[in-house]
Formats: structure tokens, C-alpha cells, sequence
């Protein structure tokens, strides 16, 4: 006897796509061009729109605006008729073999869902979001040394953070210049022996916190830490992040401890239908890596999609 093929309510569209930064983007682009039926809702909070010049994303000699390129992904989806509504995405149900989607004022159904929720970093606790973003705008503050290390190559760098993630944080920008100091965000640092041997090699300074009364004076970043304060070139804060995975958590997706959507090698959750692509998935969070995940996802939906009821015939 045959297995049944699910069956989708009719005014089910496709895909719904959570998300507008480069995962989200992508997979729109690649399935409007499956011709399938897709809605993309977004909240406005892409961590690409944060990136003054990105200059390691391949094919921009000179680099580009994380705003420019997000706005020429838009203008390309739109060519094949993928618009973004603004709308947060407060709730996926399952729903039979489709999803319900629930935004902040609609309720939609879905016969798939790819989650591109990306991350947000945690910031300095008492930081001003004025000084932040010109920090940021001007390079004093940085959150991706894989994405910028290479500009701060010989300059004089603090990392804000312990422990082992604040210690990986600080070796990896010794990399690029000797002039690296960790400061602990609240108080003591709190780094074991091999963490201190390990920082001791590299010849990483150290200074307790806390640190605070963040300023902007001329070129540099300055911090108030326990040593009085000081003044950097550049300043990353190690701190670790927030993953939005809570809506596929809340549908039955399994993370990882820290909240990473787990995905096979076709960026499927555990839960059949719904898929995740970008800085949600555990994985490396890089624009290229975002985009090739998506473009996965992508065909995946679209062959399984194409599996319950052929497209076009
Ligand atoms: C300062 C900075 C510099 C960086 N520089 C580089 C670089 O040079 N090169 C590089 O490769 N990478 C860089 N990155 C990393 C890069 O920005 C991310 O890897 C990339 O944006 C991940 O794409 P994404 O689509 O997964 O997530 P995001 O770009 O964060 O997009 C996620 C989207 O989901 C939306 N969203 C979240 N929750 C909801 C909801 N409930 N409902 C509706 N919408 C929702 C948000 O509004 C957001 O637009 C940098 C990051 C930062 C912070």
C-alpha cells in the first residue's frame, strides 16, 4: 500500500522565511527562482546591518557596507517578486504536515519554515548606545576578529572578556598584533592555570575589572578598568551572544546547550519541515558561510517539497 502524500491545507504558501539578513535573503532569492510561494518577515535587527566594511566577503575589492549589501540582496529578491514584511515572528505551530505561523498581526500557514534568526551579541554592560554605535562605525569597537582581525594588525587591542572564550578571543587577535591586553568584564578574571600559561606564552596582557566609563577620544576607545584607565585602538568584547533559535525550541527543534539549532548536512531541525540556515546554526557566523547554508536549505525545501506534489505538473 503506498504511504499516503500529506496532504497541505490549500491557502498553505510554501515557505516562510524568518529572517532578512544574508541566510534569509539567500534562500528567498533561490526560491522565488524555484518558483514556489514564499513570505519573508524580518524585525530589522540584521547583525550584517551592523558591519561598517565588511572586506573579507569575496567578490567586493575595496569591501562594502553591511547596509549595501543587504539592500542589493533585497533588490535582487525583488526581482523575482520576494518582497520582506516587517513583522516579528512571535510563534511556529505545527499544524498536520504544515506550520502555522503567528506574526505580531497576522497568522499565516506554511508548508515549510526556515528559521534565519541569527545572533545578537552581548554589548558592555553600562555601554551608551550613542557611544557604541559611533564606536562601532568607526572600528573602536569590533565584534568578528575572523571577519576584521586583519585591520587591527599591529595595533593596540583590548579584548573584554575571561574565561576560555575570552582567552580563544584574545589569542586569536594576537595573531594579528602583540599588543593584545584581556580585561575582565565585572571583576577578577577567572582563567585557570592553562588558560594563564596559555596567555602567558602569547604575551597577552591581563586587568581585572570592572570595567566601564566607555568613551570615544580622538582615535581610541577608552576604559575605565581596575588598573585606571586605558586606551585602545580597537576593542572587541568577548562576551558571547544570544541565539534566536526560541521559536523552532518552542516547536520541538533541538539545540545545543547554548541555543544553536542543531541541522543535518541539508540544514533540516529535527523537526520535519522546518529548517534553519546562518548564525542560529552552530557553525561559523560569516556572511559566506550564512549564504551557503541557505542556498542548502533552499534546494532541500524545494526537492522535498517537490516530492509531496511536483512543481508545475
Ligand atoms: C560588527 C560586525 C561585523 C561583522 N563583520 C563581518 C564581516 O566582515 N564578514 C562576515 O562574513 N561576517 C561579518 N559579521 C557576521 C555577519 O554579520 C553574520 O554572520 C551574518 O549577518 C549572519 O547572517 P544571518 O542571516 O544568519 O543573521 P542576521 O544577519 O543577524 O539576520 C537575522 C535576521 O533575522 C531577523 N529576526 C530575528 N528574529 C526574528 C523574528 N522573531 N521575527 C522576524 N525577524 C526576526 C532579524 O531582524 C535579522 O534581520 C559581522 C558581525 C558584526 C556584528
Amino acid at each position: 500500500m503506498p504511504t499516503p502524500s500529506p496532504v497541505s491545507r490549500p491557502d498553505a504558501i510554501d515557505c516562510a522565511i524568518i529572517g532578512a539578513g544574508p541566510a534569509g535573503l539567500t534562500a528567498a532569492i533561490y526560491l522565488a527562482r524555484f518558483h514556489l510561494s514564499i513570505r519573508m518577515f524580518d524585525c530589522g535587527s540584521s547583525r550584517a546591518a551592523m558591519i561598517p566594511r565588511t572586506h573579507n566577503h569575496a567578490g567586493y575589492p575595496g569591501g562594502i557596507a553591511g547596509t549595501d549589501l543587504l539592500a542589493r540582496m533585497h533588490e535582487q529578491a525583488r526581482d523575482f517578486g520576494a518582497t520582506c514584511e516587517a513583522a516579528t515572528v512571535t510563534a511556529i505551530e505545527r499544524a498536520g504536515d504544515d506550520f502555522v505561523v503567528r506574526t505580531d498581526g497576522a497568522t499565516l500557514a506554511a508548508r515549510t519554515v526556515l528559521l534565519a534568526t541569527g545572533v545578537v551579541n552581548h554589548r558592555p554592560r553600562g555601554l551608551d548606545d550613542a557611544t557604541h554605535d559611533a564606536a562601532l562605525a568607526r572600528g573602536l569597537l569590533r565584534y568578528c576578529p575572523i571577519c576584521d582581525g586583519y585591520e587591527v594588525t599591529d595595533r593596540r587591542v583590548g579584548v573584554i572578556g575571561t574565561s576560555r572564550h575570552g582567552m580563544r578571543e584574545a589569542l586569536f587577535l594576537r595573531g594579528y598584533t602583540a599588543d593584545v591586553t584581556l580585561i575582565a568584564p565585572d571583576s577578577d578574571h577567572d582563567l585557570d592555570d592553562s588558560c594563564l600559561d596559555a596567555l602567558d606564552r602569547a604575551g597577552v596582557q591581563r586587568v581585572d575589572g570592572p570595567c566601564g566609563d566607555y568613551r570615544i577620544a580622538g582615535d581610541r576607545f577608552v576604559i575605565r578598568t581596575a588598573a585606571g584607565e586605558m586606551a585602545f585602538d580597537s576593542v572587541y568584547p568577548a562576551l558571547g551572544s544570544r541565539i534566536r533559535s526560541e521559536l523552532a525550541v518552542a516547536a520541538g527543534a533541538r539545540a545545543s546547550e547554548d541555543g544553536c539549532l542543531e541541522v543535518d548536512d541539508h540544514q533540516r531541525t529535527s523537526v520535519p519541515g522546518l529548517f534553519a540556515a546562518g548564525d542560529v546554526v552552530k557553525g561559523l557566523d560569516q556572511i559566506s558561510h550564512a549564504m551557503g547554508e541557505a542556498g542548502v536549505a533552499a534546494t532541500t525545501i524545494r526537492n522535498l517539497l517537490d516530492e509531496r506534489r511536483p512543481i508545475r505538473r
